[in-house]
């Protein structure tokens, strides 16, 4: 599943190509799941308009249009929004050669073509992923719904100890909960949790400030860092262009599980957290 250094990644992409672009077509090539609203309503809404900024909050994006409307998509588990620009106009008109790839596929649900012929892609293997359009006041319920969220100005250690009072869960289970702490999956909860030396399993009310200061650093360190490489591809993440991210490089534990540790050449064990797959290493995770 795409998280925030991969939805970040897209939004950024996107922000430097459809900005301000007419929406001169809005296609549904194939079922896709569109919330609170009819296919007809949600056409007339996008057809014709514009997208003026693309925000996020968490792994949801938010295309801002005029009048405080505002179109969401969350690409879920295997969510792809892939831009492509008009592969057979070229300059001067002549047409390439047709061997010219589209990226589209049968995954593809969604297409919005601008009127400069480029298109955005929506394609979803799944189909878990969503679009939907809602009001400024809509918005800022949603908004509500999410946690403190890193590399933004509420990320303050005073208040990442309060969202940590009384938790009685396990470390994992508390990074993936949206409602506490906004855009962690299971690929970067592994990894802060080796960043900080700190195993997954262990219970929050039992780690030592110490630990919790380590947690907190390793949160924003990591997050960062996966931002600067444009994100994990694993399986289905391609950022907004069709490229792969970089960070599976620099991943330590997530996928490696039965692998030798590249700290300590230990091997690492996977054991099963709040329903997924957790990767750790038994000696440089205490
Ligand atoms: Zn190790």
């Amino acid at each position: 599943m795409p998280e925030l250094p991969e939805v970040e990644t897209i939004r950024r992409d996107l922000k430097k190509l459809i900005l301000n672009k007419k929406i001169k077509t809005f296609l549904v090539t194939q079922k896709a799941r569109i919330r609170n609203s009819s296919l007809g309503k949600f056409r007339n809404t996008i057809k014709n308009n514009y997208f003026k900024n693309i925000d996020r909050i968490g792994k949801l994006l938010i295309f801002v249009m005029p009048e405080d409307k505002y179109l969401l998509i969350h690409l879920k588990m295997t969510g792809q929004l892939i831009y492509e620009k008009d592969h057979r106009i070229v300059a001067g008109g002549h047409p390439e050669p047709e061997s010219e790839k589209s990226i589209k596929n049968k995954f593809t649900r969604v297409e919005f073509i601008f009127s400069d012929g480029s298109k955005l892609y929506f394609n979803d293997m799944r189909r878990f992923g969503y679009l939907q359009i809602v009001d400024k006041k809509e918005l800022k319920k949603i908004k509500e719904g999410f946690g403190m969220e890193p590399l933004t100005k509420s990320f303050r250690f005073e208040n990442f100890l309060e969202i940590l009072k009384n938790r009685k869960t396990n470390i994992k289970a508390l990074l993936l909960n949206q409602k506490a702490i906004s855009g962690i999956g299971n690929i970067y909860a592994d990894e802060v949790c080796f960043d900080a030396g700190i195993r997954p399993g262990r219970k929050i009310n039992q780690l030592s400030k110490l630990e919790k200061k380590e947690l907190f650093k390793s949160l924003e360190k990591i997050i960062k860092i996966a931002i600067e490489k444009r994100g994990t591809s694993f399986k289905n993440y391609l950022d907004g262009s069709g490229r792969q991210g970089n960070f599976v490089k620099h991943l330590k534990v997530y996928g490696r599980s039965g692998k030798k540790c590249k700290k300590c050449k230990t091997e690492l064990k996977k054991i099963k957290l709040a329903g997924r797959g957790t990767t750790y290493c038994p000696k440089c995770q205490k």
